[in-house]
C-alpha cells in the first residue's frame, strides 16, 4: 500500500466508511478535516496524561509496550494509532518505543513534556496518618488483591476509535486528578482519579461498556467497583454506599451498576473515579 498523504488517506477511509454502509465517516476524520479535534481520550503527553501516538497503515495491529503492559492500539490497516498512559511517576523526557509492525520492529518517539499538578500542604491529627498494625496488614492484603486487578488486560479491544466517556455521575468535581497532596510534611502519592462531589445514594452509571471484575470493600477506598473496558483500558469507582452488581456482570453505556457513598477513608460523600490504560493511572477528563 503506498498511500502518499494524510489528505488522501483520510478520503481513501472516507470512502471505505461509505461502502461499508456507514452514515457517515468517523468523527476523527471529520474533524481532522476542519481542524478540531472532539476524539477522545485527547493526546496529553504529560505524566499522567495519554499520548495518541499515530502508527501509520500496517496489515495487522501493531503491538508494543509502555510501563511494562502492552498498550492499546485502535484503528484499521489504513491507520493505526497507539493509546500509551504515561504514568504520574514519569519523568518527562524522550523516549523511544519499539513498536512491531506487520513483523518489523520500528522505533517511535515519544516526548513527555513536564507538568506542574497543583500542591496541597495539610496538617492533621498523626493518627489519621499513620496505621495500626492490624489496619497496615489489612492494607497490604488488599494492595496484593488490587495488583491481581489491575493486571487484567481482556480481549477483545474496544472497536469504537473514539472512546469518549460520558460522566459517571453529575456533580462538583471536587478534586482533580494529579494534586500533590502533602500531611503534615510527609508527601502522600499524589491524587490518582477525579472526585465528584455528589449525596450519598445517587446513582453511578458506566461511561462506556465494560464488564465488572471487581466488587469489594476496602480500607481506604470503601465500597469499590472496577470495571474492564477491553484492551488494557479500566476503570474505578470507590467510597460506594451501594454495589449493584457482581463480577462478570456486562455493562452497556448509562446502566447504573453502583451508588455514591461515604465508605472508606474520606471526610465527606463524593465518587472517587479512576481510570487506568496499560497500568498507569491516567486523568479522566481526558476522556471526557
Ligand atoms: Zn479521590
Amino acid at each position: 500500500m503506498n498511500i502518499s498523504t494524510a489528505l488522501e488517506r483520510r478520503r481513501l477511509l472516507q470512502w471505505m466508511s461509505l461502502t461499508a454502509g456507514m452514515a457517515s465517516a468517523p468523527a476523527w476524520a471529520v474533524n481532522a478535516a476542519q481542524g478540531v479535534s472532539s476524539i477522545r481520550p485527547q493526546d496529553s503527553r504529560v505524566p499522567g496524561g495519554i499520548a495518541r501516538l499515530s502508527l501509520g497503515p500496517a496489515a495487522t495491529r501493531p503491538q508494543l509496550s509502555y510501563n511494562d503492559a502492552p498498550a492499546l492500539v485502535l484503528g484499521d490497516m489504513i491507520e493505526w494509532t497507539a493509546l500509551i498512559g504515561i504514568p504520574l511517576s514519569t519523568t518527562p523526557g524522550e523516549y523511544t518505543l519499539p513498536v512491531e509492525m506487520d513483523g518489523q520492529l520500528r522505533n517511535k518517539q515519544l516526548t513527555v513534556q513536564n507538568k506542574k499538578y497543583v500542591e496541597q500542604r495539610l496538617t492533621v491529627s498523626p493518627k489519621t496518618v499513620d496505621l495500626s498494625p492490624e489496619d497496615n496488614a489489612r492494607y497490604e492484603r488488599e494492595a496484593a488483591h488490587l495488583k491481581t486487578v489491575m493486571a487484567s488486560l481482556s480481549q477483545p479491544f474496544p472497536i469504537a476509535t473514539n472512546l469518549q466517556m460520558q460522566v459517571p455521575v453529575p456533580g462538583r468535581r471536587s478534586s482533580s486528578f494529579g494534586l500533590r497532596r502533602i500531611f503534615n510534611g510527609q508527601p502522600r502519592n499524589p491524587h490518582s482519579g477525579m472526585d465528584i462531589a455528589a449525596a450519598t445514594g445517587t446513582p453511578i452509571r458506566a461511561p462506556l461498556p465494560g464488564k465488572v471484575i471487581d466488587v469489594g470493600d476496602y480500607f481506604f477506598n470503601g465500597g469499590t467497583v472496577w470495571l474492564d473496558h477491553g484492551g488494557g483500558l479500566l476503570s474505578m469507582y470507590c467510597h460506594l454506599s451501594q454495589m449493584g452488581c457482581k463480577v462478570g456482570d456486562m455493562l452497556k453505556t448509562g446502566d447504573v451498576f453502583c451508588k455514591v457513598g461515604a465508605t472508606g477513608r474520606v471526610t465527606g460523600p463524593h465518587l472517587h473515579w479512576g481510570v487506568m490504560l496499560n497500568r498507569a493511572m491516567v486523568d479522566p477528563a481526558l476522556f471526557l
